[in-house]
């Protein structure tokens, strides 16, 4: 098959794009290698797939309807895997027109894009912050989510609403992706179990945001892709799925996790809770095992020896 992947220089498009091509599919990447974070990394991660033929990178920007059309034209996609956003819960606060601008505008311009050229089926990266503070948990997809508390889960909930009236208007066959806090190689360096590891491995003290008693749901990188994949083989029309890993750790439990990884004693700066974040996620999958057969498989202890001995080999 042949598929676009939005956002395939990035942390999770990055993996998307080797497992579809270790597959045996063709792969096409649009991604602007935006300064989010050093966009150094987003070159590396795609190292490997730029040498395989049936790769072909576009850089730019997929809020660019002109571009997208010539890309669209030349290469023909069957299925969009749209993975490319401005990510984070709190920089969206400080730069909300920023966040609207390339998570809804640019969502619109690929939807635009897919009517005009037939393109029929889309896999859209949503997130678990869309349910705000939902009390009750696990978090299903049929719960409502009318009360997101920051901009960036906003943009994604925009999202949702808007690709189900392309869906309805143009027949376009959607899943909404609802991934819990992603983590593994080559995670965005600003996410808290990469910084946490940064920090511990210098000696360095962590930003410990409250008691430490907020929870989520981390879920492994392989399991992610996996579950992509496994979307991505069935039929959908329109649907919403969440991918978690379907386990919640406290904060303090996971600072605790890589200390032990790391062998060091984790130093604590102690703050309160940021505006914006969430105090605990937690993904019911009943959804995803019964319709697609996700099946996660990696505890979070695994997880953090995994990434942190990614770290330790990439790092030092
Ligand atoms: P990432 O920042 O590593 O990847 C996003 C990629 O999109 C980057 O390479 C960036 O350069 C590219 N991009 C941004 N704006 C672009 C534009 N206008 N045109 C072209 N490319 C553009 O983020 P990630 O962690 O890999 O997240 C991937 C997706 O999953 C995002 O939609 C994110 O909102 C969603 N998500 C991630 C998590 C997580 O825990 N990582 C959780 C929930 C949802």
């Amino acid at each position: 098959m042949r598929v676009l992947v939005t956002g395939g220089a990035g942390f999770i498009g990055s993996h998307l794009v080797e497992r579809l091509l270790k597959e045996g599919h063709e792969v096409i990447c649009i991604d602007n290698f935006d300064d989010f974070y050093d966009p150094r990394l987003k070159r590396s991660n795609l190292q490997a797939s730029l040498r395989r033929e049936q790769f072909r990178l576009c850089e730019g920007d997929f809020r660019d309807a002109e571009l997208l059309d010539q890309l669209f034209r030349d290469t023909q996609p069957e299925l969009v895997v749209h993975l490319g956003a401005r990510a984070g819960v709190r920089p969206s606060i400080e730069d909300p027109l920023l966040y609207y601008d390339i998570n809804v505008n640019g969502s619109l311009s690929l939807l635009q894009a897919m009517r005009s050229h037939g393109v029929e089926r889309a896999l859209i990266a949503s997130s678990s912050s869309v349910y705000g503070n939902n009390e009750k948990v696990p978090f299903a997809e049929t719960d409502p989510v009318d009360h997101p508390i920051s901009p960036y889960a906003a943009t994604k909930k925009a999202v949702e609403l808007l690709s189900h009236t392309w869906h309805h208007l143009w027949g376009l066959k959607i899943a909404q992706l609802r991934f819990f806090t992603v983590y593994g190689p080559r995670q965005r360096p600003e996410m808290a179990i990469h910084k946490f590891t940064r920090l511990i491995d210098q000696d360095l003290p962590i930003p410990f945001y409250g008691d430490g008693s907020s929870r989520r749901d981390y879920t492994y990188i392989d399991d992610i892709i996996d579950g992509i994949i496994c979307v991505m083989q069935k039929d959908f029309s329109f649907d919403i799925v969440n991918l978690g890993e379907s386990e919640t750790n406290s904060l303090a439990t996971l600072v605790d996790l890589i200390g032990q990884a790391l062998g060091k004693k984790p130093e604590l700066e102690m703050l309160p809770l940021q505006p914006g974040d969430v105090t605990t996620t937690f993904a019911d999958i009943s959804h995803a095992r019964q319709q697609y057969g996700y099946n996660p498989t990696t505890p979070l202890a695994d997880g953090i020896r995994k990434f942190t001995a990614w770290y330790l080999e990439n790092t030092n």
